[in-house]
């Protein structure tokens, strides 16, 4: 048993934690793997001497936990298992004519990017992190700064290769096994455990984007820059400024991939949070100085430039442990979507109650996304407009504003993403994915976290 958190660090229960590397259990894994003719769908029961994954791995249900950067409890099975699976990372096979690719679930984002981009290859839908691996991709089903785009992570996914905790194995993908498939995305691992997946991947001129960052002044001006910069620009999003002072300013940036020759990628200095403070270093006194520097400092270099896609899809990824700076209890991030149509109302309505609470955060991102519908059954991106804002840890005075937030969020008819969820509430959570109980008919039953036992039951 260890403790464990997930990016949030808002606990720490001990769990009972399996490498999947465990050689036990790999070479059973890769056995079956090597057994082409054995995993194909055509074999839908297990063989009599596949041992059962649960009775292999522990005898408790589990939930796999890859890189543990979603932010709440989706990852987590306090006093449980987790499956780790950060030692399945065998980039398998790529193909330079297709951009196919296929991989084990542990393998992260960012070695995806290092082998394929000097290929002219990319990632078609990345998150704003790349120390996230392909299950984890899957699980949340996550989105990027080009929704309205490339929908979501799912949406690129030609097949995944499933493991029951019964020993069954099922492929699946949009054209077979389409509702195991459409479980699974989004599924937050409780479909089953992810093996590996065969991705679709998008040409690229290389690794660099032509970029621009607008200044805007209030909500309004934020969605009529969204509406005009969607057909012409690949990626859009906002850093938008959370105080009740603030009028709702912000930085809207966007950007396209560009040729740009042969130039050398820019040296970012990694820093790290050594240790966590023993109080958050977010806090309304520091927030205030801070959103003024920030739109001020950025403000002044307008204009557009050419960036490498590391600073602009993965900003925070240089600053290891950053989720520290918020002290030994914590953080929520709070993410919501709701429709296009009530967007600047309701978001005007968030921003002023998070104001008056004089919490949250200078991560704060306003988006919109596209019209295109996910295929997972619990997917969260929806057509609409999504904001996401860190709140450090204040106990009950930031649940009492997140009731508040939830009560805006339900009456627009919105959702709250799973992927950064700790607290929301089973109401809300039914109101907002109402293909839930054909998601139940795939559950794993060796399959249980703290999420799915707080929010499903199971
Ligand atoms: C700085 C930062 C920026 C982010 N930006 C975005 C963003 O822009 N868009 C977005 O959508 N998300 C974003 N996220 C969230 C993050 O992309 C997701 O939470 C992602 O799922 C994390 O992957 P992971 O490997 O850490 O998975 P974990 O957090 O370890 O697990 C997430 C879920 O996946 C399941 N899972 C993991 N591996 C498997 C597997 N092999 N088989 C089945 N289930 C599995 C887990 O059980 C859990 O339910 C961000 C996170 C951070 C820290």
């Amino acid at each position: 048993m260890k403790p464990l958190s997930s990016w949030g660090r808002l606990s720490a229960a001990p769990h009972h934690v399996v490498q999947l590397a465990d050689p036990a259990l790999v070479s059973w894994l890769l056995a079956r793997h090597a057994d082409r003719t054995a995993v194909t769908d055509s074999t839908r029961l297990p063989e009599p001497s596949a041992p059962a994954f649960r009775e292999e791995a522990s005898p408790q249900s589990g939930i796999p936990f890859g890189m543990g950067r979603s932010y709440g409890d989706a990852c987590l099975n306090g006093r449980g298992t987790v499956w780790a699976t950060t030692g399945l990372d065998h980039l398998i096979s790529f193909d330079r004519q297709s951009g196919r690719l296929r991989c084990e679930a542990g393998a992260l984002l960012r070695d995806i990017q290092e082998l394929v981009v000097p290929a002219g290859w990319m990632l078609p839908v990345t998150p704003g992190t790349q120390l996230a691996t392909v299950g984890g991709a899957i699980a949340n089903d996550v989105h990027g700064k080009n929704h309205h785009e490339m929908g979501s992570f799912g949406e690129h996914i030609l097949r995944l290769r499933l493991l029951r905790t019964d020993g069954l194995i099922i492929d699946c993908g949009p054209d077979l096994e389409p509702e195991w498939f459409a479980a699974t995305l989004g599924g937050i691992g409780l479909t089953g455990l992810v093996l590996e997946a065969e991705l679709q991947l998008r040409t690229v001129p290389g690794p660099w984007l032509e970029t621009e960052t607008i200044p805007y002044g209030n909500i309004a001006e934020f969605f009529a820059l969204a509406a005009e910069s969607e057909a012409a620009w690949e990626y859009t999003v906002s850093w938008i400024d959370c105080l009740a002072s603030s009028g709702g300013r912000g930085l809207f940036m966007r950007g396209n991939h560009c040729a740009a020759g042969a130039r050398l990628e820019p040296t970012r200095r990694s820093l790290t949070i050594p240790v966590v403070p023993p109080v958050s270093l977010v806090n309304r006194l520091s927030l205030r100085p801070f959103n003024e520097a920030y739109f001020y400092a950025n403000k002044r270099k307008t204009g557009r430039s050419l960036t490498h896609y590391k600073p602009f899809f993965y900003p925070l990824d240089n600053i290891q442990h950053w989720n520290r700076m918020y002290g030994p209890r914590g953080f929520y991030q709070y993410q919501s979507v709701v429709p296009l149509e009530q967007g600047a109302a309701v978001t005007t309505q968030m921003l002023a109650e998070i104001g008056r609470s004089g919490q949250g955060s200078f991560l704060a991102v306003l988006k919109t996304f596209g019209t295109r519908q996910s295929l997972g059954m619990l997917s969260f991106p929806q057509p609409g407009v999504t904001l996401a804002l860190d709140f450090p840890n204040k106990g009950t005075s930031t649940l009492a504003l997140f009731e508040r937030l939830d009560a805006i969020v339900r009456e627009a008819k919105g959702r709250i993403y799973l992927g950064k969820d700790a607290r929301m509430p089973r109401d809300l959570f039914e109101a907002g994915y109402p293909r839930l109980n054909e998601f139940l008919k795939y559950h794993d039953p060796g399959m249980s976290s703290e999420m799915s036992r707080r929010l499903m039951g199971i």
